[in-house]
C-alpha cells in the first residue's frame, strides 16, 4: 500500500482539508486526526486438521464522544491496521452525519473467509470475540458485519461474548440473524438508504426518478439491494452491476441494457457477491471487463464494492451523462478523482452520507435488543427513510448555505456535531 492508495491517508486527508476551512481548534484537530483506541491481536485457531493457524484481528475505536463507539468487523485477506482505521474515523463521521448517538470503530481479520470451514469460521469468531471482549459492550462498542462477514457469525460472536458476560446480551453487537436478536430490514438497509439519497439528490436537482438509469458496481449485500430498491422505490432501470470472480481473480461487469433482474442475479450470485457467468450469459447478460460499469451512459453511478476504485486514471471514462454519483461502498473515490468530480457537474453523495443506513438500522437494532422488543419491517424502513431524510437534508443545506461541494458539507456537519459532543463532556 503506498500513501497515494493508504485509505487512512484519504480519510485524514479529508479531514484536515475540512478542519483547515472550519478553522476548526488545534486540540480538537488532534483528538480527531487519529483513533482514540487500537487493538491488534493474535488470533490462534484450531484449523479442521488438527493444525494450529494463527490469525491476525484488529479492533479500532475512532471516537465515542457522541455514543457507544460502532462499526462493522471486516474478514479480508488485504486487511492492513490503516485500512481499519480509516473505516473507523468515517464511522464517526457517519454515525454523526445520520445523527444517531453512536461513535466509531471498526474492526478486521487478516483473511479470506471463502477458504475457512464452518467450523474455522465459527471458532475464528469466536476467538476474535475472546481477544477483544473487554473492550466491547452495548454501552461501550458495538460491532457488526461487514465485507466477508455475515448475519451468523453476528450470532456466534453474540453468544460467545454473553458466555463470557454470563447474561444474554444481544445489544453488544447487531446485524445478527432474524429470530437471533436481528432486526427486520436490516439486510436491505444499507441499499435501501443509498436509494433514499439518490431519490432525494434527484429531487434537489429537479429530476423526475422515473426511467431513470443506474450502473453499479459490486452485487453484494449493498448492490443487490440498492437495486432493488431502485427499480421499486424509484421506477428506475439498472444496465450494469460487476462483481469480483473469485475463480478467474478478476472482475467483470454483467450489463442488460433493457435492465438487469435483481432477484435473478441475487439466485445465481454466491454468499461473497459473486455471480454465476454461465447461467448469466445464458439468460442474456453481456459480459465485459470489471471496469465497464463506470463508462455506461447513465444517469447514476453507484460504486458499491470496495475503496479506491474511482481513481484519476479512469475518472475521464464517466459518461456526461452522469448526473450522480452515489457512493454505497467507503472511500471507492480517491482525492485525485474527487478533484476531478469538483470541476464536472455530478453532484456527489458521499460515502459516509449515502451509506449510512446499514448504521442506522444498526442502531435500530441495538434499540430493539436494548428493549426486548421488535419492530415490523415497514416500521424499521419507514424510521430509516425519515433518518436518511434527514441527513440528507442536514448536509445539502450546509452544502447551500456555504456553498460547499456536497463531501465537504457532510465533514462540516459531522465534525460540528462531534465537536460540540466532546466539548459538552468536557474533553476539550
Ligand atoms: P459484500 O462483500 O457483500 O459485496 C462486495 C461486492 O463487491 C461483491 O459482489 C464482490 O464480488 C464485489 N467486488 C469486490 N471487488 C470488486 C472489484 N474489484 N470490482 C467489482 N466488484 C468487486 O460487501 P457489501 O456489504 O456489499 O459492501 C460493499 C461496500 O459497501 C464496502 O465498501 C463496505 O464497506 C460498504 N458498506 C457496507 C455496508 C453494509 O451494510 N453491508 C454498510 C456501509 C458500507
Amino acid at each position: 500500500m503506498t500513501r497515494e492508495n493508504n485509505p487512512f491517508t484519504l480519510a485524514q486527508t479529508q479531514f484536515d482539508q475540512v478542519a483547515e476551512q472550519m478553522h476548526l481548534d488545534e486540540a480538537v484537530r488532534s483528538i480527531l486526526r487519529w483513533p482514540l483506541r487500537e487493538f491488534r491481536f493474535q488470533l490462534p485457531v484450531r484449523m479442521d486438521d488438527g493444525t494450529i493457524k494463527i490469525f491476525f484481528g484488529f479492533r479500532v475505536q475512532h471516537n465515542d464522544a457522541r455514543g457507544p463507539a460502532k462499526g462493522g468487523i471486516r474478514f479480508a485477506a488485504n486487511e492492513t491496521l490503516d485500512t481499519v482505521r480509516a473505516l473507523a474515523t468515517w464511522m464517526t463521521w457517519k454515525c454523526a452525519v445520520a445523527d444517531i448517538p453512536l461513535g466509531g470503530a471498526k474492526g478486521g481479520v487478516v483473511v479470506d473467509p471463502a477458504t475457512l470451514s464452518i467450523g474455522e469460521k465459527e471458532r475464528l469468531c469466536r476467538e476474535w470475540i475472546d481477544a477483544a471482549w473487554k473492550n466491547l459492550g452495548p454501552r461501550n462498542d458495538v460491532p457488526a458485519p461487514d465485507v466477508g462477514s455475515t448475519a451468523q457469525m453476528m450470532g456466534w460472536m453474540m453468544d460467545e461474548y454473553s458466555k463470557l458476560q454470563g447474561e444474554y446480551v444481544p445489544g453488544v453487537i447487531t446485524g445478527k440473524p432474524i429470530g437471533g436478536g436481528g432486526s427486520e430490514g436490516r439486510t436491505a438497509a444499507t441499499g435501501f438508504g443509498v436509494i433514499v439519497t439518490i431519490r432525494e439528490a434527484l429531487k434537489h436537482l429537479g429530476i423526475s426518478p422515473t426511467g431513470k438509469t443506474a450502473a453499479m458496481q459490486g452485487f453484494g449485500n449493498v448492490a443487490q439491494y440498492a437495486a432493488l430498491t431502485f427499480i421499486e422505490m424509484l421506477g428506475g432501470r439498472v444496465i450494469s452491476v460487476s462483481c469480483w470472480d473469485r475463480e478467474d481473480k478478476v472482475a467483470y461487469t454483467y450489463t442488460r441494457e433493457d435492465g438487469i433482474d435483481p432477484r435473478f442475479l441475487q439466485s445465481i450470485t454466491d454468499q461473497y457477491g459473486t455471480i454465476d457467468q454461465e447461467q448469466a450469459r445464458a439468460n442474456g447478460y453481456q459480459i465485459e471487463n470489471g471496469e465497464a460499469w463506470l463508462g455506461k451512459d447513465v444517469d447514476i453511478l453507484v460504486p458499491a464494492a470496495i475503496e479506491g476504485v474511482i481513481t484519476d486514471y479512469n475518472v475521464a471514462q464517466i459518461s456526461p451523462q452522469v448526473k450522480i454519483l452515489a457512493e454505497g461502498a467507503n472511500g471507492p473515490t480517491t482525492l485525485e478523482a474527487d478533484e476531478l468530480l469538483k470541476q464536472r457537474d455530478i453532484f456527489v453523495i458521499p460515502d459516509f452520507l449515502c451509506n449510512a443506513g446499514g448504521v442506522t438500522c444498526s442502531y435500530f437494532e441495538q434499540v430493539q435488543s436494548d428493549m426486548n422488543y421488535y419492530w415490523e419491517e415497514e416500521e424499521v424502513l419507514t424510521k430509516l427513510d425519515q433518518k436518511m431524510r434527514n441527513a440528507f437534508r442536514a448536509v445539502l443545506t450546509m452544502a447551500m448555505d456555504r456553498g460547499l461541494y456536497m463531501r465537504d458539507a457532510a465533514y462540516w456537519v459531522a465534525i460540528a456535531r462531534v465537536e460540540r459532543a466532546m466539548r459538552l463532556r468536557g474533553w476539550i
